[in-house]
Formats: C-alpha cells, sequence, structure tokens
C-alpha cells in the first residue's frame, strides 16, 4: 500500500488491533441473525511523510452503506465548544453581513445555527441525509455532496465562495486527503480563512489512546504531516491552537498561500519544534504503541473478568466509535458487560457491532442498578460523572480503561 498523501510504499506498522466490524455498523435484532463483516484494523506510518494512516482493504465501500449519521447536537459539551469558537472566529477575523462561512461536514447545523444567529450568510456541505435534513430543519441552507476539489471550485464559480471555512473532525475522516485538502484552496476567497481541528497525534501516543482508532478515521494527524499536506495543495498554516476536546485536538486556520496576507503566529513553528523533539519524524516513536494498548486491553479484561467472578453487574456509557474499538480488541462480550446504555434515540433497541452488547436508554440505568459503569467515551468523563452521579445511590462505581484502568466513586 502507498502513502495516502505522499505515495511511498508504506512498511512501517504503528499498530495492529486485529479485525473489527465498521464502528457505525450497529446491529438489529434481525440482522444478529446474519454473519458479520469484519475488516483489519492496522495502522501504518510514512516514513518519508509521516502521515499516520489505516490501511487500506478490499471493500472498502461496505464501511460506508450505513445511513445512520451522527448527530452533533447529542452532546452538550460540544454545542457550548461549537458557541465559543464562533463567537471568537466572529471577532478575529471581523465577519459580517457581508462574509460568507462554510462549514464542510455541516451535519445537523449544530454550529452553523450559532452563525445563522447573528445574521452572517452561511451554508453547509454534509452528503449524509438524515443530519443534512435535521440542518434544513433549522433554516440552514446545505449543498448535499462529498466535498474535494471539483466541489469547492464549483461553488466558487457559483458566487459561493468563502471568507472562512469550517471543518471539524472531518479532515482526518477523509479517504482522499489530497482532493479534500485541495476543495479549500478552491473554494477560499483571497482573504479568506479555513479554520481544520482534528485529534491531535501527539496526543494520541502519550495518552495511549488506541481506541480513537477505527476504519473511517484515516489520518491520525500532526501539525507536522498536516503542515506538508496543505503546502502541497497551495494552503500555508498561519496559526495553530491546542484545544482538550476529543482527548486532545488542534485547531489550525490556513490560507491560500497565493493571495493570504496574514502573518505566521509564532505558535505554528513552537508546535511543529514541540513535535519533532517528541520523535514525530523518528521511527522510535511509534514503536511502543501496540504493548501500550496491549498492557490496556489485559488490565480491562483482567478487572471484568474478576467482577464477574466477584458477582458484580457491570454495563458501560458511550456506544460510540470509540467504545467499539476497546471492545472488540479486548474481545468483550456481553457476559462481562449486559448493556450499554447511549442518548441517542437511533441506538436504543440495537447491538454494539462485533461485541453484540444490547444498546439500551439511560431509563434502564436507574431500573437495573449496575454495580459498575465503564465510561466508555473517558474523554467526556467529567460530564457523564455528573450526568450519571446517581448510581452512588446504589453503591454503583465508575472504571475507565484508557490510559490506566481505574475504579472511582460516583
Ligand atoms: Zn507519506
Amino acid at each position: 500500500m502507498k502513502c495516502r498523501f505522499c505515495g511511498t510504499s508504506l512498511e512501517h506498522l504503528f499498530i495492529d488491533l486485529g479485525s473489527a466490524p465498521p464502528s457505525n455498523a450497529y446491529l438489529d435484532p434481525e440482522t444478529l441473525l446474519a454473519p458479520e463483516k469484519h475488516f483489519p484494523l492496522q495502522v501504518m506510518v510514512c516514513d518519508s511523510c509521516w502521515l499516520v494512516q489505516t490501511s487500506d482493504f478490499t471493500n472498502a465501500e461496505d464501511l460506508f452503506t450505513e445511513t445512520y449519521g451522527y448527530f452533533s447536537s447529542m452532546s452538550d459539551s460540544w454545542l457550548a465548544h461549537s458557541r465559543r469558537f464562533v463567537e471568537t472566529v466572529v471577532d478575529q477575523f471581523a465577519l459580517g453581513p457581508n462574509s460568507m462561512v462554510v462549514e464542510v461536514a455541516a451535519n445537523d447545523g449544530y454550529l452553523l445555527q450559532y452563525v445563522k444567529e447573528r445574521a452572517i450568510p452561511c451554508y453547509g456541505v454534509e452528503p449524509t441525509q438524515n443530519t443534512a435534513a435535521a440542518a434544513r430543519q433549522k433554516g440552514i441552507d446545505i449543498v448535499g455532496e462529498f466535498f474535494g476539489e471539483a466541489l469547492g471550485a464549483k461553488l466558487k464559480a457559483d458566487g459561493r465562495g468563502a471568507d472562512l471555512t469550517v471543518a471539524n473532525n472531518v479532515l482526518a475522516h477523509v479517504p482522499d486527503i489530497n482532493d479534500f485538502v485541495a476543495g479549500f484552496y478552491k473554494l477560499l476567497n483571497d482573504d479568506g480563512v479555513a479554520s481544520f481541528e482534528f485529534p491531535h497525534l501527539l496526543r494520541l501516543v502519550d495518552g495511549i489512546q488506541f481506541d480513537t482508532i477505527y476504519h473511517e478515521h484515516f489520518s491520525y494527524l500532526s501539525l507536522t504531516a498536516v503542515d506538508a499536506i496543505f503546502r502541497a495543495r497551495g494552503l500555508t498554516v498561519f496559526d495553530v491552537v491546542e484545544l482538550p476536546t476529543h482527548g486532545g485536538s488542534l485547531r489550525v486556520f490556513a490560507q491560500r498561500s497565493d493571495t493570504g496576507r496574514r502573518p505566521a503566529s509564532e505558535r505554528v513553528a513552537a508546535m511543529i519544534e514541540r513535535e519533532q523533539a517528541a520523535g514525530v519524524k523518528s521511527l522510535d516513536y511509534y514503536a511502543s504503541m501496540q504493548k501500550l494498548a496491549e498492557r490496556v486491553k489485559d488490565d480491562f479484561v483482567e478487572y471484568l473478568i474478576s467482577a464477574k467472578r466477584k458477582g458484580l453487574s457491570v454495563a458501560a456509557y458511550g456506544a460510540a466509535a470509540k467504545g467499539n474499538t476497546l471492545l472488540n480488541f479486548a474481545g468483550i462480550r456481553p457476559d462481562l458487560i449486559g448493556f450499554v446504555v447511549d442518548r441517542s434515540p437511533g441506538k436504543q433497541g440495537r447491538f454494539m457491532p462485533g461485541s453484540r452488547i444490547p444498546i439500551v436508554a439511560e431509563e434502564e440505568l436507574r431500573r437495573k442498578k449496575p454495580d459498575r459503569v465503564v465510561i466508555l467515551p473517558w474523554n467526556l468523563r467529567n460530564e457523564i460523572k455528573a450526568q450519571l452521579s446517581y448510581i452512588g445511590e446504589w453503591g454503583g462505581k465508575f472504571v475507565i480503561a484508557i490510559p490506566a484502568l481505574e475504579e472511582f466513586d460516583a
């Protein structure tokens, strides 16, 4: 396989998580009776451009057959984060009634609603039908297509060029990162700004966050790699900010290399220096992840078996991609975790892919009173602990598996 950015042959393994079904392939009571497709889940590192990426395999189109989309508005903390983002950029880039804001992967309008509230013209690009429909219900104009160089050029030619583009948690999820990034160069007005947020590779490695790896998440990005990819497609990164979201993310601001006039913040060079001091341009940096992930897995399995032998009931919270990666890598089944609670009505009554653990509404937690609740999205630990603190009423405790097994009081 060749590097998705630079075309170099990929020879160095970062981590091998075995095989797993697509993380969003939730099962229904009927599909439980059918065979389930598993795909290898391996991540490689390119020793030329240092882009960390999932390996390719046949039938990749099977990954994207699910029509159910994740609704960003389901998370309170993500909504608050988006509102603050809009407040910041409106001031920083002096956006007003003559500006145009375009969000790529606009989802259900969770972010553009705050742009619209300020009477700043905007539209979204969102190919997933049910989330796009939810955005339109909020009165947001949506282009229902996949974004790339061709669509960026077409929108610009139609007089819909952007003064600000927003792409949060999508850069890492596109298979053809070259075409995707080129689309922003085409869509931006001369002095326009392109904003991206993505989980930071440094935090993945530091925090042993191997559960952020899943098939639909193609790239694991450092600023070092992003800077090279952007330059090759006519964009220059001029600022970078560290964020606590998704276990540690970067927000980068870029402009067209040919027409952008903003001076580069010293934070850009400082972050690239920090990454290189950590070792992102050496193979040693990537060599220990497999062993660290296996240790986390062993401790988690040991804990669950011990809980079962003591007669303790264990449930989990958060039926999302993170949980699926951990549960499948660890080989957990419903005998060790009885059910997973999730707020999303579209998942309730269904089953986790691979592990086949039933997904239920929060009422089940109060009804069944499990002794232990594993918080799968550890990045939302405080939010979930506050939301479910009532499990302490029956002596329930919380458990976190990553970066190290931890049991704590409600
Ligand atoms: Zn490469």
